[in-house]
């Protein structure tokens, strides 16, 4: 089974990524994350991309498609969720070529519906884990008081360098202009299946099980 998160910044792709990863054993794709690994790089091409990121805008196609090319080579397990990928039209046409390679299937393409006020405050706050991966945040899941993660006791936390209001508006603003003619694309391809993002965490995990297991 491999499916697609797609979903304005904040939507909370991420999140219910790891729930799937932990509870059927699929394998995340972010491309996010591999950006952000990227950028640690100290390459000519890692610099680039930090830039490119912290400002909100979109890295080239041809690097994120690469990165996921490199991926889907390894252990396929329960399945690939791809996660932050496809972004834009040139990127889902070639993720259509890379799994026809394959002899693989897209099986469904969940939307988490979230509206752009609650992203904002859902955004601006966010940490997680620097071992883990956690999500917490200041508001509605602030790092406990003794300052140890309630998954890993890990004690270091990251903020994100583009959860700041100035890069969001440019992240939302690339999400309206490239990602969300998606959402057109897959609806009329039949996969699309749409789920609430602002319902609480559980409730979406349910629906999303419920796409899955349909
Ligand atoms: P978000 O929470 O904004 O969805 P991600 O972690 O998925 O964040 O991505 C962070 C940044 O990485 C994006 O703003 C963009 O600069 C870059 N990025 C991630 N995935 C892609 C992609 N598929 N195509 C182009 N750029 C990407
Ligand atoms: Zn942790």
């Amino acid at each position: 089974m491999n499916i697609i998160l797609l979903g304005p910044p904040g939507a909370g792709k991420g999140t219910q990524a790891r729930k799937l990863v932990e509870d059927r054993d699929m394998i995340q794709l972010s491309t996010g994350d591999m950006l952000r690994e990227a950028r640690t790089s100290g390459t000519e091409m890692g610099q680039i991309v930090a830039e490119v990121m912290d400002s909100g805008k979109l890295v080239t196609d041809e690097i994120v498609i690469g990165l996921i090319r490199e991926k889907l080579e390894g252990d396929k397990k329960g399945g690939f969720i791809f996660d932050g990928f496809p972004r834009t039209l040139a990127q889902a046409d070639a993720l259509e070529e890379l799994l026809a390679e394959m002899d693989e299937t897209l099986d469904a393409v969940i939307e988490l519906r979230v509206q752009d006020e609650a992203l904002v405050a859902r955004i601006v706050g966010r940490s997680t884990c620097g071992n883990c991966g956690e999500v917490y945040h200041d508001l509605t899941k602030p790092i406990p008081a003794d300052g140890k993660c309630t998954v890993c006791g890990g004690t270091e936390f990251k903020r994100r360098a583009d959860d700041n209001e100035e890069s969001l508006k440019t992240r939302l603003m690339e999400y309206y202009k490239q990602t969300s003619p998606l959402l057109g694309y897959y609806h009329v391809k039949g996969a699309l299946r749409s789920v609430d993002g602002l319902a609480d965490m559980r409730d979406v995990e349910a629906a999303i099980a419920e796409v899955l297991d349909a």
